[in-house]
C-alpha cells in the first residue's frame, strides 16, 4: 500500500524485493542454499480474483481480490485479509511472507497467508460489503480452509465481516466451520481477547524492550500513529500503565499534546475505522508528528512510512512496529546506526495471530477458554518469541530486524527440509 504521508523512492518503498533481500541474508546466515532462497522467496501460491457485487443503487461493480499463500512446509497458511484502496498484488505476497515470520517467530503451527480486495469500506453500505465478502469467500472457497488456510482480519476488516465470511463457506461445506476463519465475534465460536490481542502483544513486546534499555514506561512519552484496531487499543492499555500518550494520528491527521491527550476521550470519539482527529481544528501531519520528541513511536497504521528521508530526524529512542512494514530497510539502518533500539513488526504485531491460533484451538476442540487463559498465554508466548529473536540479535550481532526474519525462517526452512522439497 502506497505511503499516504511520507516521501519516499519507488525502490525503497518496493515491500516485496526489501523483504526477499531480508530473507535471503537471513538464510545465509542460517546457512541455508540459494535453492532455499528459491523457494521462500514468493507465495507457493497466489490467487486473483475478480468479484462481482450488486451495489444499493442496482448497478453491478466489479472487484478485484487477493490471496496469497506462503508457504505451508510448517502447518496450513494463516494471515488476515484486507480491505484498502490501494491494496497490490506485491503488498499481499509481502504481506504474506511476514505472516510465516510472525508464525516462525511464535511456533505456531502454520505458514502465513495473507488476502485483499481493492475496495474503500468506509464508503460502502453494510450490505454491500456483506455481498463483497461472501463473494469474495465463494471465489477463493477452494483453496482455503480449517486446514489449509486460515483467514482474518486486518487493515478495515473485522469481526462482523468474519462472521459473513464463516457463514459463507460454512453454506457452501454444507457443515458448521467456525475453525475456518478467526477474529469472530465471540458468540459465532471467537475468542476472548482477540480484540485487543495486538495491542497486548505489542504493549509486552514494549515492555520487555523497555527492560533491555532500562527505561521505564511509566511517565515515558508515547506517540502512535494510527487509530484503528491496534493504535486506539494500544492508546488505551500504555495510559492506563501510566506512560504519556503525546501524540496520535488517523488518516487525516494527528492530535499532538506534550502535556498528554485526554485518551479516554479520544476513545469515546472515534468511529469504527479509527477516524476522530477530524473533529478537531489544532491537528498537524502525520509527517509531522513521527519527527516529534517523545521517547516511544509505535507505528500502527500503514507501511513505509519511516523512510531515509525522515529516519534522520526520528527522535524515539525505541521504536515499536505495531502496523506492518511501517519502516523501510534504509530507515532501519539508519536508526540502528542511530542507537534507536527496533522492535520488528514481525515480533511485536505477533499476537494478533498468537490469539487467532488460539481461537482455532478452541474452535477445533468446541472447548473455550477464559481471558485470563488468553491473555496468560499470550503473553508466555510473547517473552518467548521476544527473547528468541533479542538472543539472536546479541549472539550473532545482527540488528532486530535480521534477527527477527532469522528466527522467523528458521523452522520453515527445517520442516521444508524434512519434507524433502529442498
Ligand atoms: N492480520 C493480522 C496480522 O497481520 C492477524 C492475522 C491472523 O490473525 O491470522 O498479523
Amino acid at each position: 500500500m502506497p505511503t499516504e504521508s511520507s516521501a519516499f523512492s519507488a525502490d525503497e518503498g518496493n515491500l516485496l524485493a526489501a523483504t526477499q533481500a531480508t530473507i535471503r541474508e537471513a538464510l545465509f546466515r542460517l546457512g541455508y542454499s540459494a535453492d532455499m532462497y528459491e523457494l521462500l522467496k514468493e507465495p507457493l501460491r497466489f490467487l486473483t480474483v475478480r468479484i462481482p457485487v450488486r451495489m444499493d443503487d442496482g448497478g453491478i461493480r466489479v472487484f478485484t481480490g487477493y490471496r496469497a499463500q506462503h508457504n505451508d512446509a510448517v502447518g496450513p497458511t494463516k494471515g488476515g485479509v484486507r480491505f484498502h484502496p490501494s491494496v497490490t498484488a506485491d503488498e499481499v505476497k509481502a504481506l504474506s511472507i511476514w505472516m510465516s515470520l510472525k508464525c516462525g517467530i511464535a511456533e505456531l503451527p502454520y505458514g502465513g497467508g495473507k488476502g485483499g480486495i481493492v475496495c474503500d469500506p468506509r464508503r460502502m453500505s453494510a450490505g454491500e460489503l456483506e455481498r463483497l465478502s461472501r463473494g469474495y469467500v465463494r471465489a477463493i472457497s477452494q483453496i482455503v480452509g480449517p486446514t489449509k488456510d486460515i483467514p482474518a482480519p486486518d487493515v478495515m476488516t473485522n469481526a462482523q465481516i468474519m462472521a459473513w465470511m464463516m457463514d459463507e463457506y460454512s453454506r457452501i461445506r454444507e457443515f458448521d466451520a467456525p475453525n475456518f476463519i478467526t477474529g469472530k465475534p465471540l458468540v459465532l465460536g471467537g475468542s476472548h481477547g482477540r480484540e485487543w490481542a495486538t495491542a497486548r502483544g505489542v504493549t509486552i513486546a514494549l515492555e520487555l524492550a523497555l527492560a533491555k534499555k532500562g527505561i521505564p514506561l511509566e511517565e515515558s512519552r508515547v506517540v502512535i500513529q494510527g487509530f484503528g484496531n491496534a493504535g486506539s487499543y494500544l492508546a488505551k492499555f500504555l495510559h492506563d500503565r501510566g506512560a504519556r500518550v503525546i501524540g496520535i494520528s488517523d488518516v487525516y491527521g494527528a492530535l499532538y499534546d506534550p502535556g498528554g491527550l485526554d485518551v479516554d476521550d479520544l476513545l469515546e470519539r472515534r468511529d469504527s475505522f479509527g477516524t476522530v482527529t477530524k473533529q478537531f481544528r489544532n491537528t498537524i501531519t502525520n509527517a509531522e508528528l513521527l519527527e516529534k520528541d517523545c521517547d516511544i513511536l509505535i507505528p500502527a497504521a500503514i507501511e513505509n512510512q519511516i523512510t531515509r528521508e525522515n529516519a534522520p530526524r526520528i527522535r524515539a529512542k525505541v521504536l515499536v512496529e505495531a502496523a506492518n512494514g511501517p519502516t523501510t530497510a534504509e530507515a532501519t539502518r539508519i536508526l540502528t546506526e542511530r542507537g534507536v533500539m527496533i522492535v520488528p513488526d514481525v515480533l511485536a504485531s505477533a499476537g494478533g495471530v498468537i490469539v487467532s491460533y488460539f481461537e482455532w484451538v478452541q474452535n477445533n476442540q468446541g472447548y473455550y477458554w477464559t481471558e485470563k487463559e488468553v491473555e496468560d498465554r499470550l503473553r508466555e508466548r510473547m517473552i518467548r518469541s521476544f527473547e528468541r529473536v533479542y538472543e539472536i540479535h546479541q549472539e550473532r550481532k545482527v540488528d532486530m530486524r535480521l534477527a527477527a526474519y532469522m528466527a522467523g525462517v528458521r523452522r520453515m526452512a527445517e520442516a521444508a527440509r524434512y519434507r524433502g522439497w529442498v
